[in-house]
């Protein structure tokens, strides 16, 4: 098999899982809610039961033909055919799935757990920002201005609300996009848009081909977009171009070259991303401490171009002309948004936690612990460990405990959210292709297969809130210690 045929049964695979999480999650949704549900309501759930029963008989059927494709009948055959079809399907699939969550508005739902609030609290730690998280019906993160929706109370607060899906609920990965919503909101307050929009409108060149209202607009609603884009991944680094990827080939429908009125084409998106992320971050393709990061990425990278090579294949029209987004996606429009954001963002008056590529030096170790099942918000250096631990065994003796005392031992190795999320991308990405779809690829029983992988979904869900929650429990005796002055 040649090599780009190899990428292009990964770049499938990985689809697969992730198509057969989505379900995962719905049924996991309904599971819970049936828990909380008066008996009187039990009919509506059913209705989801026997919905998600029937989506996952017809994806398992799927996945069968899929897996003798890849097996026996050869995936070089026929190739186009094959591919288009194949993307096609998995395509239906997530907008089954979308429609299905639409429907999730019929059950009453909880607000959203503390480590969520605590995942992105962290990020704007330094400043005043507050915002709410709710849930969406839709399949989709945004940040939402609830005033808009209440045009006739002009007066009320101009919080904003940032929205996840209902089943990402439990899942700290998919947070992990809101924090280009974070982005938006403070996008806002700095006025971005207006700065950058100033500064353009002003070329000669801009003039000419900005003449028509629609280009206008459209301008506007993608400087913001690539603003937020700038944020996240100021954020949060990798793990802000990881979900970025996955979200795009795996929930988007369109053409993934095409762009829309509110969002610059996402190849372009990505494309960007990358490009900050060595110039802005200054992190060295060639540095040997980066190797495993690169080829993570690069191989994230190349799904996402396979998925718009196929895009290609069963041309989509396009909504915007290209000389239009060729003229305006320029380099200088980048840089101008770039520079703009992080001069503001990261000025004295505004202190937000930035990721920082040093702290990828331990990412490999992280993700190792994580393989073993091991929690890391506590991670810190062996020899630390062992010292604190011993300190904590000599305080047991003397029957004083003193925890402000102890863990600035064990803080050695604070990590912090962002930290946490990258490590459990990057470990999720090899688990996926190798580790989780084993799973399906030998089983004789799809049901029994679907099963397995969603223990261990669930399992690797439940790893990363605990590393979350050790990580805020650290921070706060730490915290603690600082404040006694114990150093
Ligand atoms: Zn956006």
């Amino acid at each position: 098999m040649i090599n780009e045929e190899k990428e292009r049964e990964l770049f499938f695979k990985l689809f697969f899982a992730e198509s057969a999480e989505k379900i995962v999650r719905l049924e996991c949704f309904i599971d819970e809610a049936k828990k909380k549900a008066p008996e009187k309501n039990l009919g509506v759930l059913q209705i989801f039961d026997e919905t998600i029963e029937i989506l996952k008989s017809q994806f398992l059927n799927e996945a069968h033909e899929f897996n003798e494709r890849l097996e026996s009948k050869g995936f070089s055959k026929d190739r186009k055919y094959s591919h288009g079809l194949i993307l096609r399907l998995f395509n239906r699939f997530s907008r089954k799935i979308q429609e299905i969550h639409k429907c999730l508005k019929w059950i009453y739902t909880p607000w959203t757990e503390k480590e969520t609030y605590a995942f992105l609290n962290q990020l704007v730690l330094g400043s005043d920002i507050k915002f709410s998280i709710v849930f969406t019906d839709e399949y989709t993160f945004l940040k939402h201005d609830a005033h808009k929706d209440l045009p006739d109370f002009v007066d009320i607060s101009k919080a904003p609300l940032l929205a996840l899906p209902k089943i990402e609920r439990n899942n700290p990965l998919r947070w992990t996009i809101l924090a280009h919503e974070v982005g938006h909101v403070l996008a806002e307050r700095l006025n971005i848009t207006t700065r950058i929009y100033e500064n353009f409108s002003t070329c000669e060149n801009f003039k000419r081909v900005v003449g028509e209202i629609k280009k206008d607009r459209i301008l506007q609603a993608w400087i913001p977009e690539l603003a937020a884009d700038a944020i996240s991944l100021r954020f949060l680094g990798p793990a802000a171009i990881m979900p970025f990827i996955n979200f795009c080939i795996t929930m988007i429908e369109n053409n993934l070259q095409n762009p829309t009125e509110f969002h610059p084409p996402p190849s372009r998106r990505l494309e960007y991303l990358l490009n900050s992320l060595e110039m802005d971050m200054q992190v060295e393709y060639q540095a040997p401490r980066f190797k495993e990061l690169f080829e993570q990425l690069n191989r994230y990278r190349d799904f996402f171009f396979i998925r718009c090579y196929i895009d290609g294949e069963m041309r989509i029209d396009r909504i915007i002309d290209e000389d239009f987004e060729k003229e305006y996606l320029s380099l200088k429009l980048l840089k101008a948004i770039a520079e703009n954001v992080y001069s503001l963002c990261w000025s004295k008056d505004c202190q937000i936690s930035t990721f920082s590529i040093d702290d990828y030096d331990k990412n490999d170790e992280l993700k190792k612990m994580l393989h073993q099942n091991i929690p890391i918000g506590s991670y810190s250096p062996e020899k630390k460990k062992i010292s604190a631990r011993s300190r904590l065994e000599n305080a047991k003796k003397n029957k004083k405990v003193n925890l402000a005392r102890i863990y600035p031992d064990l803080n050695q190795g604070l990590l912090s959210m962002s930290e946490i999320v990258n490590a459990g991308w990057a470990e999720k990405l090899d688990r996926q292709l190798y580790d989780w779809w084993e799973i399906f690829k030998e089983a004789k029983e799809f049901e029994k297969a679907f099963n397995e992988y969603r223990d261990r979904l669930l399992e690797y869900d439940l790893l990363l809130r605990k590393s979350m929650e050790m990580s805020l429990i650290h921070t706060f005796y730490h915290e603690k210690s600082k404040e006694r002055g114990v150093k």
